[in-house]
């Protein structure tokens, strides 16, 4: 290597999506990134189309309508909001902004990888907490072995709820219980990706605990419910202070213009939540209901994609084999320590039928 990056960089390995392509099949059906359903709410495809007009002007730095509507839409102080490149940017961001060489950061075994990806590039040591069985079946965080493993160097404490890849769902207990028990010091970011698909009663993306507690932020994404993962638009939300810092860090014009108008028109689409949550909990639950039929075990899940144990590295292989020939390509999860699973997203009816079908006959 001519210019040796910093050491810490060659140890981490690049993200891998899920695949797009099957040698010898023209139709592929991708149920591997936990996109949206639907595709993009309509009248964001007409926003997008308009600001393509105006592609030659730079966009609002600041983001201010979109900071707006967001605000409008969950009841939110825009001025404690900041939005992203997709969420993967404000994670990068904060572990810039406050992880680095010589620090420690603490995510659960299986939480998601671009903590320990962007953590790593910070220079930081990542700490993975293994996880405890789930009292609905599968495993999740173990808030205990969080607080445990919390050290003075500890900056951030990163947590997914529902979590991907495993679907799980915490108690909002649970996690003032792991709030209360950091040092004022840590920051603890709530990655709530998946919020929307939850039915669960009582369920706090977040909100109430940033209000709690100042050293908190919550993440989101228009990526999944909201069908705009291509444009690429997160948001953050937290105390001022924390949005300070990260404003700081930031490049000038992060969130192109087209994906502000998207965001801002996905929000503007009536029914467009509701209509996506109703068909995601009909067939997450048809598709559960048919692979637990076909004797395989399926994590419980609160998200727009399900956990499903094949019990062996050599069993989801095969359910992978059987998946691909009807050209569905689901992910696997080896690269977050479970080789016997695979995570499979909920598409359309058409998509989860076909999953279904794939199993039907043993
Ligand atoms: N957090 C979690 C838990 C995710 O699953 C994802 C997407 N896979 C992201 C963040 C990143 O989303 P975005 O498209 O907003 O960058």
């Amino acid at each position: 290597m001519t210019v040796p990056p910093r050491p810490s960089i060659l140890s981490i390995d690049p993200y891998v999506g899920g695949e797009s392509k099957i040698p010898g099949v023209n139709r592929i059906i991708k149920l591997s990134s936990n996109e949206g359903a639907f595709g993009p709410p309509p009248a964001a495809i007409e926003a997008i189309v308009q600001a393509a007009r105006e592609a030659h002007r730079y966009p609002d730095g600041n983001a201010k309508a979109l900071r707006e509507a967001i605000g409008a839409r969950f009841g939110l102080d825009p001025a404690r909001i900041i939005c992203g490149n997709g969420s993967d940017e404000l994670i990068t961001l904060l572990c810039t902004a406050y992880a680095g060489e010589g620090s420690e950061v603490i995510m659960s075994a299986y939480g998601f990888m671009m903590y320990d990806i962007t953590g790593r590039a910070s220079g930081a040591r990542v700490l993975k907490v293994a996880e405890v069985p789930a009292p609905g079946g599968g495993m999740q965080a173990d808030i205990d072995g969080m607080l445990a493993a919390v050290g003075p160097r500890t900056r951030i404490v990163f947590l997914t709820n529902p979590n991907n890849p495993t679907g799980t769902l915490l108690p909002n207990a649970e996690l003032a219980r792991l709030r209360a028990g950091l040092r004022d010091d840590i920051l603890l970011v709530l990655d709530s990706a998946y919020a929307e698909y939850v039915t669960a009663p009582g369920y706090d993306p977040g909100e109430a605990l940033v209000d709690a507690a100042g050293n908190t932020i919550m993440l989101r994404t228009f990526s999944k419910i909201f069908g705009l993962g291509g444009m690429r638009v997160g948001w953050g939300y937290a105390a001022p202070d924390i949005i300070d810092v990260l404003n700081r860090v930031r490049g000038p014009f992060n969130v192109a213009g087209a994906s502000q108008a998207a965001a801002v028109a996905a929000l503007a689409e009536p029914g467009w939540v509701e209509k996506s949550v109703a068909h995601n909990t009909e067939w997450r639950g048809k598709v559960a209901a048919a692979l637990t039929a076909a004797g395989h075990t399926v994590w419980p899940s609160e998200t727009n994609f399900l956990l499903i144990d094949f019990g062996s590295p050599e069993g989801a292989k095969a359910a992978d084999a059987k998946l691909k020939a009807r050209g569905l390509i689901v992910r696997g999860m080896g690269g977050y320590g479970l080789p016997g699973c695979l995570r499979i997203t909920i598409g359309t009816a058409e998509e989860c039928q076909m999953v279904i079908d794939s199993f039907a006959h043993g």
